[in-house]
């Protein structure tokens, strides 16, 4: 097979994920994508990553170190495989979360499946968290003493788990984890490394929901991150 083959062979497959993202998704298209993660070095894993969180989990307790556990009904600490490769980062539980006490199962968490799905993965492959544990009211955003005192609990988390590849799923889970302020619209597209793992920061799906014309960047990103599992970050999984 020459060059070209290869060529039209990608292009080819590009389009069918194209066609299937745009039947999920709804969304208008998309521009290939060229940003490779930087090169991160590889990071010690922990040995037992499910014993890891669940030790985390015990040591979280039934939190009441800021304000948010008064209007909780359960936490919400995370879900899905405690050693992914890949990892999704909200902002904190919604109504649905609060109830169920799982992340991501309500609009919003429907279409994070749809995304997850888009690149060839199912929810049990993947772990999923946010930066609050408990709901913050009205679904505003989580104010900074409340990120403060819930921030460590999710750096531990993602210690533990050791993804090759975080997804900063919005605002408050992007300058969080990259210590910075500037806008998504900026930040998108392109990885950051953080203690070895790849970060990708882009539009919440609870925007999508408002914005349809967000889904291609976000569509864009996800290739991105789908071709990065396999080539970036920690070598050990
Ligand atoms: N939005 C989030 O940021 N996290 C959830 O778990 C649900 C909705």
């Amino acid at each position: 097979m020459d060059e070209r083959d290869d060529d039209i062979r990608d292009l080819a497959a590009d389009l069918a994920e194209r066609i299937r993202w745009e039947a999920e998704l709804g969304g208008s298209g998309y521009r290939k994508g060229s940003t490779r993660p930087a090169d991160a070095a590889p990071v010690e894993r922990c040995a037992d990553p499910a014993a890891g969180l669940a030790a985390l989990r015990d040591e979280l307790g039934d939190c009441t170190r800021c304000k948010l556990h008064e209007g909780r009904t359960k936490i919400v600490f995370g879900d899905g495989d405690p050693g992914a490769r890949l990892v999704f980062v909200g902002e904190g539980p919604g109504h649905d979360e609060d109830l169920s006490g799982l992340p991501f199962v309500g609009a919003a968490g429907q279409l994070l499946s749809k995304i997850i799905a888009a690149i060839g993965l199912d929810r049990k492959d993947v772990y999923i968290c946010n930066v609050v544990k408990c709901r913050p009211p009205k679904n505003r955003d989580p104010e900074p003493d409340e990120v403060a005192t819930c921030g460590p609990f999710l750096r531990r988390q993602l210690e533990i788990v050791g993804p090759r590849v975080i997804v900063a799923l919005g605002r408050p889970a992007t300058h969080f984890l990259l210590g910075t302020s500037e806008p998504i619209s900026s930040l998108r597209g392109r990885f950051r490394d953080l203690g070895g793992a790849c970060v990708m920061p882009t539009f919440h799906p609870a925007y999508l929901l408002r914005n349809e014309s967000a889904k291609r960047p976000v569509w864009e990103d996800m290739k991105l991150v789908r071709d990065a599992l396999g080539t970036c970050g920690r070598s050990s999984r």
